[in-house]
C-alpha cells in the first residue's frame, strides 16, 4: 500500500475505518484509480465489516449488510442500544 502513509486512518463520526487494500482500478473513460477497501465496525452490532470506496472518501457505509439501514441515523441505533445495556428495553 504505497498510496497512503503507514498507520493511516480515517474517522467519519465515531467510526473508526483502517484501510487493508489498494487495488489499481481502470474507469469508463480509460483513466486509472484506485479502489480502497476499508475495515470497520458495524454501529449497531460491533461486528467487523468490509467495505469498498473510491479514493475520495464521502458518506461512507457505516453498519454492515445485516444491519443496513438506509436513512435511519447511526446515533438513534446507539440510544437503543445503550438503552438495552441499561435495561430499559426488553
Ligand atoms: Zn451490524
Amino acid at each position: 500500500m504505497s498510496v497512503l502513509p503507514r498507520g493511516f486512518t480515517v474517522i467519519w463520526g465515531d467510526q473508526t475505518y483502517v484501510p487493508i487494500s489498494i487495488q489499481a482500478h481502470v474507469k469508463k473513460g480509460g483513466s486509472l484509480t484506485n479502489l480502497i477497501t476499508w475495515e470497520t465496525e458495524c454501529p449497531s452490532c460491533a461486528k467487523q465489516f468490509t467495505l469498498l470506496t473510491g479514493m475520495a472518501f464521502k458518506s461512507p457505509r457505516r453498519r454492515c449488510d445485516a444491519c443496513k439501514a438506509p436513512g435511519r441515523k447511526v446515533s438513534q441505533d446507539k440510544k437503543k442500544f445503550r438503552k438495552q445495556i441499561e435495561g430499559v428495553l426488553p
